[in-house]
């Protein structure tokens, strides 16, 4: 027989505990984020439970929006979705359990007789005023956690050391309501040591309510029982330093999805909140942080959660990727509903040729479109800004002429495009880049976009041919004081014709 290899003592078990009261957002993730690379790294279970007791600001389509986050980040969880609604049982035992063990008392104190009696006290908060009364339970009455007189409670945390609570100051806290529903503080823990967790790894909105949680765990568990690991992550500022705000704040994980920000690198930007890499590199796959990622690398200061950064880092994922993974990932944006060309003018040979080329010019997928749009519609969409500098231009005409000359009978490769061109800018004493404004606006209808010669090269020469064609009279036109020259092409009203050729 074989000896079976040892298993490790206990396989750490965390989770992650969302409430479903708004939309799932950057704060949330970068929570769930710890919790997964932890587990991961640690060959760890990673449990997902839904903190749904809060019947009033619950919403089943945020809970949808918490699963459908979590499986575009590929943090799949390893047990759960759990719903904390489903375990009042649970929570109604240890309830039971308190209560007959002396723990919890009865108070059918009204909000304005704490008030009256606790006014100018140096020590806010509930007066105990009941703990002796011997009231029984029942509808209308709080429970309340007879907290100890003395003596300090520790949180012991990764992150932030140990923390201490004195408890002469804290008040007998509220643990069921008085419509006999348990709180937040008391469910959260009887789940917690129901699924066994034994690193609690949260923000740091959470730390205050933490002793709580604690002389709780001790209660049911026993004084000397193990109590889980802590990590309270720092939390996450804006850039006036001020806590990231839901209603102020870009923070919905959804916008980001939408906008094109691939998973890879939204969790690159989320793992650097707070954590680093011990080599100080900030670009990194998800591998590498699944290997690098140590609760005892996290650091407390707030987090600034900086836009740019994460689109720059956005754009290096994009460049790190394989060509046909990337037109992979492009492909929601160049189909059907998204994409602003008719679906059967939209060719996939030739946005593969491009591909390489959008791939180094763009920070995220949603700004794809708009780099290949002039392939794949009838009539390039014309930015006004770019056709006003072209008319403000004293050369352009004289440019599209030549270029009009010179490409009818060039060899159509972009190198030859290239040399014509440039013996273009030279005919009428302009920079190739300047030159190159006046045709790239007439073809694409932009300022910018993929390398002028190469999309020529496949837009083919009778198209281009054309563009430059209609531009030069739109121009021609528009010297001549015709307003509606400064108009697109090719949304002419019926007042307006396209005039006719020359
Ligand atoms: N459900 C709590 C919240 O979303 C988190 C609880 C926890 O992680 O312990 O704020
Ligand atoms: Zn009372």
């Amino acid at each position: 027989m074989v000896d079976a290899p040892l298993a490790p003592a206990t396989s750490p078990r965390v989770r992650f505990a969302p409430s479903p009261t708004g939309y799932f957002h950057v704060g949330s993730a970068r929570t769930a984020l710890f919790n997964w690379l932890f587990a991961r790294h640690n060959s760890g279970i990673f449990v997902l439970r839904i903190e749904d007791t809060d019947a009033e600001r619950n919403r089943e389509d945020w809970v949808e929006g918490i699963l459908s986050a979590l499986a575009w980040l590929g943090m799949d969880p390893d047990e759960g979705p759990y719903r904390q609604s489903e375990r009042a049982g649970a929570h109604q035992s240890a309830v039971d359990r308190l209560w007959a063990a002396g723990c919890l008392y009865a108070c059918d104190c009204s909000r304005e007789a704490v008030e009256a009696r606790t006014k100018g006290n140096p020590i806010p908060g509930y007066d105990g005023h009941c703990r002796h009364r011997g009231l029984d339970r029942g509808e209308g009455r709080v429970l309340r956690f007879a907290t100890p007189e003395e003596g300090v409670v520790v949180v012991a945390d990764v992150v932030r050391g140990d923390v201490e609570f004195p408890l002469a100051p804290m008040e007998d806290f509220v643990v069921v309501k008085s419509s006999g529903q348990p709180l937040f503080v008391l469910a959260n823990v009887v789940d917690d040591i129901d699924m066994a967790i034994t690193h609690v790894i949260r923000g740091e909105d959470l730390l205050p309510s933490t002793p709580k949680g604690i002389l709780l765990w001790r209660a049911l568990r026993g004084e000397h029982a193990p109590l889980p690991v802590y990590a309270h992550l720092p939390m996450l500022v804006n850039e006036q330093r001020k806590k990231l705000s839901k209603r102020r704040d870009p923070v919905s994980v959804e916008s980001y999805r939408d906008q094109g920000y691939l998973p890879v690198a939204f969790l690159n930007y989320l793992a650097l909140l707070g954590w680093s890499h011990p080599s100080g590199r900030e670009l990194l796959d998800v591998p590498e942080l699944v290997a690098e990622f140590r609760l005892e690398d996290v650091n407390h200061s707030p987090a600034f959660f900086d836009v740019a950064k994460l689109t720059h880092l956005n754009g290096e994922h994009l460049r790190r990727m394989g060509v046909d993974a990337f037109v992979a990932a492009c492909r929601p944006w160049l189909t059907a509903d998204a994409a602003p060309w008719p679906p059967e003018r939209f060719d996939e040979a030739v946005f593969h040729q491009m591909a390489p080329l959008v791939q180094e010019r763009v920070a995220l997928l949603g700004e794809v479109p708009a780099m290949v749009d002039f392939f794949f519609l009838e009539e390039p969409v014309l930015d006004e800004v770019a056709w006003a500098q072209v008319v403000g231009d004293a050369s352009a005409g004289e440019v599209l002429d030549a270029a009009i000359e010179a490409y009818a009978a060039c060899a159509w490769e972009a190198a030859t495009l290239h040399q014509v061109t440039a013996q273009v800018a030279e005919q009428v004493g302009r920079k190739l880049s300047k030159a190159q404004a006046p045709l790239r606006v007439a073809v694409t209808g932009r300022r910018v976009g993929p390398p002028l010669f190469d999309s020529l090269a496949l837009l083919g020469r009778e198209e281009t041919l054309r563009r430059l064609q209609a531009a030069r009279r739109r121009l021609a036109s528009a010297a001549a004081g015709d307003p509606g020259a400064s108009g697109a092409p090719g949304t002419p009203g019926p007042d307006e014709p396209e005039p006719p050729p020359p």
